[in-house]
């Protein structure tokens, strides 16, 4: 699942290549995706810029914001106009004669089309919490204090802190020394800072790293936001641990996959 920087990178990388553009069609053949409707709004607006909020892509248009979320396997392609394949559900035309297509094997994707007044004071927006970027250490602690889940559920609840998924939050725990398990209010004001400030150079690493990767070989291939981190826990089950030596260990936390290090780590 692409989670913030990953859709940071895909963000820019279609800022690169179709602001200024006008969408001149729009293709649905997946209509369950977006309804005729919303697509019809979109067609003869201008891509003026684009943002991002945790993991939403906002596409800035002449009078609607564009707001997708890639799910688990959405992503955009940018072709010439050339035959369709069998996962590219939405074709947009633009008006370099150029195609932005929406590609997404597992279907989850979701689109949405506001208001430019009510992009932020709407969901899907308006429920999300604040990026660690933004987010003030001490209010983070005090969200922390009014939820009885495991840390690790927490750092996944988009209301609480925006834009972290399954990878960066079991890579910003260990870098805090917070084990998954640990309750959301147990955690302590030293480590609720360790979470954010070395959250968000964990981030911006693997923003940096993307921008580099990416930039390698997207014109052809399409905008995946795929990248190599040096990962220190996520996905290394059984192997030692960079700091300690001990094995890395798995618990499942939430229904998700959570990878520690039980002695780096505090319950
Ligand atoms: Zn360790």
């Amino acid at each position: 699942m692409p989670e913030l920087p990953e859709v940071e990178t895909v963000k820019e990388t279609l800022k690169n290549k179709i602001v200024g553009l006008s969408i001149q069609k729009v293709d649905v053949y997946y209509d369950k995706m977006m309804s005729k409707a919303t697509s019809d709004r979109l067609v003869g607006q201008q891509i003026i810029d684009m943002n991002r909020l945790g993991k939403y892509i906002i596409f800035n248009l002449t009078d609607l914001d564009f707001i997708s979320h890639l799910r688990m396997e959405g992503r955009y392609f940018i072709k010439a106009d050339e035959p369709i394949l069998k996962h590219e559900h939405i074709v947009f035309h633009l008006s370099n004669g150029q195609t932005l297509r929406y590609h997404d094997t597992r279907k989850f994707g979701t689109f949405d089309v506001r208001e430019k007044h009510e992009t932020y004071l709407v969901p899907p927006l308006s429920k999300l919490g604040l990026e660690p970027f933004q987010m003030d250490p001490m209010d983070f602690y005090h969200r922390l204090k009014k939820s009885k889940k495991p840390i690790k559920t927490a750092l996944l609840d988009q209301t609480i802190v925006a834009g972290i998924g399954n990878i960066y939050a079991d890579e910003i725990l260990f870098a805090s020394h917070v084990h998954p398990l640990r309750r959301a209010d147990k955690v302590t004001k030293k480590e609720a800072t360790w979470l954010i400030e070395r959250g968000r150079g964990i981030l911006e690493s693997a923003i940096e790293a993307g921008g580099t990767t990416i930039r390698t070989y997207v014109s052809s291939l399409g905008v995946t936001g795929r990248f190599q981190l040096t990962l220190m826990v996520h996905q290394r089950l059984d192997e030692q641990c960079y700091i300690c030596g001990d094995q890395i260990r798995k618990v499942v936390v939430g229904g998700r996959s959570s990878f520690y290090c039980d002695t780096c780590q505090k319950r």
